[in-house]
């Protein structure tokens, strides 16, 4: 318990929104770095973020478990080489308590609104239930896929029976012999569809757009394995290294559309393999670049879609009556339960986000036009402020988990300079000049031209979400901190003028390195 009985508000030096791999990957890394005046808030009763929320069945990472966990803290006894979500959430239990968090994290608390105050140079967070904390730094890690995307469905409200999001599943809803009715074909309707399909009287799955999905090389990790991590000095991490490659080395693919073309001769070749029928070979098959949607590895999905009690329908969702499912071409489906397996809000994340910066500045409004960030991490005009896992860090071919360890070390470099000449900000010509170069890079990888409308555009088909290139990249511009690109806000600057300074005339403030 951080705050004391009836305590209403509390100081710290760094405040940390969020308690998933990120907020606790950020305080490890402060204690590390000798910080140990920090907290943690989390709105939740529990920590672990993305793997506390989505329990649905089938819920796994398509990131091998040697690589989707932090580098320093190794697990020994992963029982698969793909975790599922209870594997992944204990062991993150694990390193609460291996790193002596437990008491550094405020649980049922809520982050509302977080403002910089110029004149103190620090900022004030408020909380959902009245209480506050301030702070010299704060870093948000609220979660790159957090917000549930629920579209919009005339008639939704009318659905006479329980209706609810993936990330959001309702156990207490018995799906035997039920007809279920999944809207989606992304990451998660594929590892739900085929588990539900086993119990449920009949599924009707309705896609958009078809993924590219490919083998999943998953299999039990043996006792031999696990013997040779524990008793070989350097095996474990020799075969992360390798895991690391073999993920890093497919980004080419990525950035060079024509290389997809093998990609997707393997995942033409195994529809052929699983799917015998051809009108569904045919309604399964994407027309465009893999790698333009993420792509998605299973073994179970196609073989589920040839089953007697699934349907794979393609026309648009266009209503939803008190019993079923529209269809665009008019067809009524019946369902007792509807799954959105819709997604989540990405590029608009922050549009609702009461995070205001020098000047008054809200990030809501600054992001209008879409997020930007330096590095994802910084944002000009908002001073000692770090956006975990922010715009642009997104991968399509690597673990996360990489990307957190590498920015997390990012801030406590910026946390020294913050130490040696007080608050701090990007420079507007240095966040300019960044994404100027990002948005070149992705121009012309597969993300962006490769023929697919997919959640890494934002409503005005800019790419905001992907990381364009090799995670080694990211690594080396986070190792070391540009102290040029930062310029000094100083505490008492009063009003609009000093957020401007910060944006748009960071020549005259830039600090030399
Ligand atoms: C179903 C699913 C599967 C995924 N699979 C993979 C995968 O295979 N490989 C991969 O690399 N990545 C995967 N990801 C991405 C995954 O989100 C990241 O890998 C990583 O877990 C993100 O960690 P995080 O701490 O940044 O965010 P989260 O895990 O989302 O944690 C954010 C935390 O912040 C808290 N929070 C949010 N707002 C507030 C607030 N205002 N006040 C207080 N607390 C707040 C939330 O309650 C949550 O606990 C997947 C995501 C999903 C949803």
């Amino acid at each position: 318990m951080i705050f004391g009985s009836g305590q209403r508000h509390i100081r710290a030096d760094i405040v940390i929104v969020g308690a998933g791999f990120a907020g606790i990957g950020m305080a490890i890394a402060l204690d590390r770095a000798g910080r140990h005046d920090y907290v943690i808030l989390e709105k939740a009763a529990e920590i672990g973020g993305t793997w506390r929320e989505n329990t649905y069945p089938g819920c796994a990472c398509d990131i091998r478990s040697l690589l989707y966990s932090f580098s320093f803290e190794p697990k020994r006894d992963w029982s698969r080489q793909f975790p599922m979500q209870p594997e992944i959430l204990e062991y993150l239990r694990h390193c609460v308590d291996r790193y002596g968090l437990a008491d550094r994290i405020e649980f049922g608390a809520e982050a509302t609104s977080m403002a910089y105050d110029e004149a103190a140079g620090r900022w004030t967070v408020r909380l959902a239930d009245g209480r506050s904390l301030d702070c010299r730094a704060l870093v948000t890690a609220m979660g790159p896929l957090h917000q549930p995307n629920i579209p919009a469905i005339p008639g939704d409200e009318s659905f006479a029976g329980p209706r609810f999001h993936s990330a959001q599943w309702d156990h207490g809803v018995d799906l035997a012999g039920k007809r279920v009715s999944v809207i989606g074909t992304g990451a998660s309707a594929i590892q739900i569809v085929p588990q539900v399909a086993k119990v449920a009287g009949h599924v009707t799955v309705f896609q958009r757009t078809p993924p590219w999905v490919l083998p999943k090389p998953d299999r039990p990790i043996t006792g031999r394995l696990h013997r040779l991590f524990r008793t070989v000095p350097g095996f474990q991490r020799a075969y992360r290294w390798l895991i690391y490659w073999e993920a890093e080395a497919t980004i080419v693919t990525f950035t060079r559309p024509r290389l997809a073309g093998l990609g997707e001769r393997m995942g033409r070749a195994f529809i052929a393999r699983q799917i015998p029928d051809r009108a569904l070979r045919a309604k399964v098959t994407p027309n465009y670049r893999m790698g333009c949607k993420r792509v998605l590895l299973a073994n179970d999905y196609y073989p589920a879609l040839t089953r007697a009690n699934v349907d794979l329908v393609t026309e648009g969702v266009t209503g939803i009556t008190p019993d079923g499912v529209v269809a665009a071409d008019g067809g009524k489906y019946p369902a007792d339960v509807i799954v959105y397996s819709t997604g989540f809000h990405v590029t608009d994340a922050f549009a609702h986000a009461d995070i205001t910066g020098a000047g008054g500045r809200r990030i809501a409004d600054v992001w209008r036009d879409g997020p930007e960030a330096y590095l994802g991490a910084t944002v000009a005009g908002f001073p000692n402020l770090f956006v975990l896992l922010g715009p642009n860090t997104g991968l399509g071919h690597n673990s996360m988990i990489f990307m957190i360890e590498s920015e997390v070390h990012y801030v406590t470099r910026c946390l020294d300079l913050i130490d040696a000449r007080g608050p701090l900000a990007v420079s507007g010509q240095a966040q300019l000049r960044y994404n100027a170069d990002l948005q070149r890079r992705l121009a012309g990888s597969v993300w962006n031209a490769g023929g697919c409308a997919s959640w890494y555009l934002d409503a005005n088909g800019v790419n905001r979400a992907i990381w364009p290139g090799s995670t080694v990249r990211y690594w080396w511009l986070t190792r070391r901190l540009r102290a040029r690109d930062y310029a000094p806000v100083p505490a008492g600057a009063a009003g609009a003028g000093a957020a401007e300074s910060a944006i748009a005339r960071p020549a005259t403030r830039e600090v030399a390195r």
